[in-house]
């Protein structure tokens, strides 16, 4: 199957799953989602499918991307700020339904590979920062829209914080390694909405310092890895 039938038979299968907002599957439809995905899956890149990229991290399947990308409610108009830009795919995804898109990552080496990527298809809409996401971007903040893409157990309070208000804030809430609530909280006068979207699996949101090339470890990332491995 040549890979213009294995998209539209990924579009038709989000369709089905309830996608119905016309930008966002035609924002999914153009981006070439087999450009965020190492070599041995391409193959596997328009399968409804969760693929490594690299550093024990994920790129989401396109249904979790699309219905996060729905909830978002994003808009021409607005500034977006993605936590975790692990591949780019769901970053490159919302710049095509935003004004702008701020991303941040924590391993440096995956975010060179992303800019890559959004050079290369010519994505110069998004602003890239290695870092810590669960502080947020409090020099481009207050954000109309923020997707977190990692999970954690409690929102960061930064991120709450740097919501605007009428502001709408995504994020997969709950342990590592379990299945998580998708949340929506949406920033009112007289504070915050909160509606759950459905269970998801997300890799963990960990805080503090940035890992340096993989080599050394955070006291948090090894335990992690350990509570990941079993170990
Ligand atoms: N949105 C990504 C998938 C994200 S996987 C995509 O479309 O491919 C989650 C990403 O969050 C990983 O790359 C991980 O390194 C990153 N991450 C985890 N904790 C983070 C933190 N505190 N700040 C920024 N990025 C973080």
């Amino acid at each position: 199957m040549t890979i213009a039938a294995r998209k539209i038979r990924l579009i038709m299968q989000l369709r089905r799953a309830g996608i119905n907002d016309t930008d966002v599957l035609s924002a999914i439809e153009r981006i070439p989602r087999e450009a965020f995905v190492p070599e041995s899956f391409l193959d596997q890149a328009y399968e409804d499918l969760a693929l490594p990229i690299g550093q024990g991290q994920t790129l989401s399947q396109p249904q979790v991307v699309a219905t996060m990308t729905q909830a978002l409610r994003a808009d021409r108009r607005l500034k977006v700020l993605e936590i975790g830009t692990g591949s780019g795919y769901q970053a490159a995804v919302l710049a095509q339904l935003c004004r702008r898109l701020y991303t941040i990552e924590r391993h440096r080496e995956l975010l060179s590979v992303a800019e890559e990527r959004f050079a290369r298809l010519r994505l110069h809409n998004i602003t890239c920062r290695a870092g810590d996401g669960s502080k947020g971007w409090p020099e481009q903040a207050p954000f109309s829209r923020i997707i977190v893409t990692a999970a954690a157990q409690e929102l960061p309070a930064p991120l709450l914080d740097q919501l605007a208000p009428g502001g709408i804030l995504i994020a997969p809430i709950g342990r590592p390694g379990a299945m998580q609530e998708l949340v929506r909280m949406s920033r009112r006068d007289t504070g915050f909405t909160e509606e759950s979207l459905g269970q998801v699996r997300f890799v963990p949101l960990v805080e503090g310092p940035t890992s340096v090339g993989g080599a050394r470890k955070t006291a948090i990332e090894a335990a992690v890895d350990a509570q990941r491995t079993g170990s």
